[in-house]
């Protein structure tokens, strides 16, 4: 979020004083909301921060105003079977070398919206975003509200988890993507039998790469992740004109994403004690 706001020519703050604004607030409203009796529900907790300076100038902001809303969300509902994606012509990007993709801001979601409608009326659950990179050459970067991992062999029979590398700026950051790969890392590190064999690869990642995959039979499973969606198979995806299928185990999720998904579950529903836990009273 700081990132984001200095990035949007926002003020910054510091994280440790959200922190605690957050935490007051999960005391205030929390037993309301997630009583001790009922367990297994959770709050979306959103941070905001806007520029509320006045005056028409086109200025930096000197006053803004940071609010956090909750929600209580229903148990997110298992996607039986899994998301179909549409990936992006070459003539629409969701993000640029350079531009501002990288940053969560309600100014990245507007211009995608119309493309989330149209690949609704498609058929399709949600927009696969694809950066054109010449050449034949189509980067995978995000689903535009969650971040992307693909489970697969490599041409050499190398098991590997893969997503999209920060580095470039043309994806969100997402915390989310981060737990995944931080509690993949553990489980790698702890010789987790799940996880044998099983090469972590942040990088860039190219669209023929996964086609050739698709057709080699070595896309194993991929999956979409995101604080709101949190872990969700994808299915299909729609990449000019034609549909990739992708392995989801008889319309449930593969083994790895629902491992994956109960690991960090586990953290956020206190089942499990974390340091990226914090508890608060009430
Ligand atoms: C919010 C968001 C994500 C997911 O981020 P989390 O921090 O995991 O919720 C991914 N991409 C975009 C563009 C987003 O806005």
């Amino acid at each position: 979020m700081l990132i984001s706001a200095q990035g949007m020519s926002l003020p910054g703050f510091k994280p440790t004083e959200l922190l605690k604004l957050i935490k007051a607030l999960c005391t205030t409203d929390g037993p309301k909301w997630l009583p001790a009796d009922d367990t297994g529900k959770f709050l979306y907790i959103r941070p905001t921060l806007i520029g509320t300076e006045a005056g028409l100038g086109l200025r930096k902001p000197r006053k803004a105003l940071l609010f956090i809303i909750i929600a209580c969300f229903p148990e997110a509902e298992e996607t039986p079977k899994g998301l179909s994606l549409l990936a992006n012509e070459a003539d629409m990007a969701r993000s640029w070398p350079g531009g501002p993709g990288s940053l969560k801001t309600g100014a990245n979601y507007g211009p995608i919206l119309m493309a989330q409608e149209y690949a609704k009326s498609r058929g399709s659950s949600q927009m696969l975003w694809l950066v054109d990179r010449g050449n034949n050459q189509q980067e995978l970067t995000e689903l535009g509200s969650s971040n992307i991992f693909v489970v697969w062999r490599t041409p050499e029979g190398v098991l590997e988890i893969l997503t999209p590398t920060l580095e470039g700026r043309l994806i969100l950051a997402g915390i989310t993507r981060r737990s995944v790969l931080e509690i993949v890392h553990q489980r790698v590190h702890e010789r987790h039998p799940v996880v044998e064999g099983l090469k972590i690869v942040e990088r860039r990642v190219y669209m023929h790469e996964l086609v050739e995959a698709s057709d080699q039979g070595r896309l194993l499973e991929a999956f979409t992740c995101g604080t709101a969606v949190f872990i969700a198979p994808i299915s299909t995806i729609n990449y000019r004109g034609k549909e990739y299928n992708i392995p989801t185990a008889e319309g449930s999720m593969r083994p790895f994403a629902q491992h994956v998904k109960s690991w960090l579950r586990n953290i956020f529903l206190g089942d499990e004690h974390h340091d990226w836990g914090h508890i608060v009273d009430g």
